[in-house]
C-alpha cells in the first residue's frame, strides 16, 4: 500500500529530525577513555566521539559526542549513543556490525526484521540508503564507535 508506505517514510523522517535537532548524548564525557574524531570529506561531517569503558574495559559506560556534523550525521550518532550506552564492547560490535550491514543492504532488497528491531530507532536511518552520497554521514559516528571499542588509543578515523 503506497500511502502506508510514505506514512512510515514520514514518521522515519520526524524521529530523524527530532534526534538531529535535539541529539541525545550530545557534550564531552567526562572521564572518557577514548576521545575518537571522525571526518566524512563527503559532506564535511566533522564529529567527535567519547567512550568511557568500564572497569574490565569490557562494557560502554557511557557513550557521547561533539562536533559538527549534518542532520543524519547528528541524529544517526545520537542514535547509536542510545544503543550502545550501557551495553557490553561485545553487544555495541554486534550493533555495529548490525547497522553496517543494513546501510550495506541495496534498497531493491528488503532488510531483515531482526535487524531492524535490534537496531531500534536508529532503523529509521536506514531510509538513508535511498540518498547513497549521504550513506557515510549516517556510518560515521559508527565507525568511530568501533575505532573506539577496538583501539588502545584515541584516534582519528575518516571515511576515505
Ligand atoms: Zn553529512
Amino acid at each position: 500500500m503506497a500511502g502506508e508506505n510514505s506514512l512510515i517514510e514520514d514518521l522515519y523522517q520526524d524521529v530523524i529530525l527530532d534526534h538531529s535537532r535535539k541529539p541525545h548524548h550530545f557534550g564531552e564525557l567526562a572521564d572518557a577513555d577514548r576521545a575518537i574524531d571522525a571526518y566524512n570529506p563527503l559532506c564535511g561531517d566533522r564529529i567527535k566521539l567519547f567512550v568511557a569503558l568500564s572497569a574490565d574495559g569490557m562494557g560502554v559506560e557511557g557513550v557521547s559526542f561533539t562536533g559538527a556534523g549534518c542532520a543524519i550525521c547528528n541524529a544517526s550518532a545520537s542514535m547509536m549513543t542510545d544503543l550502545v550506552w550501557g551495553k557490553t564492547k561485545e553487544e555495541a560490535l554486534a550493533a555495529f556490525e548490525r547497522f553496517r550491514r543494513v546501510m550495506m543492504t541495496p534498497m531493491s532488497e528488503d532488510l531483515a526484521e531482526a535487524d531492524l528491531e535490534a537496531l531500534g530507532e536508529a532503523a529509521a536511518i536506514t531510509g538513508v540508503r535511498r540518498l547513497p552520497m549521504r550513506v557515510k554521514c549516517a556510518t560515521l559516528a559508527w565507525h568511530a564507535l568501533r575505532e573506539a571499542l577496538t583501539n588502545d588509543e584515541s584516534v582519528t578515523v575518516t571515511t576515505e
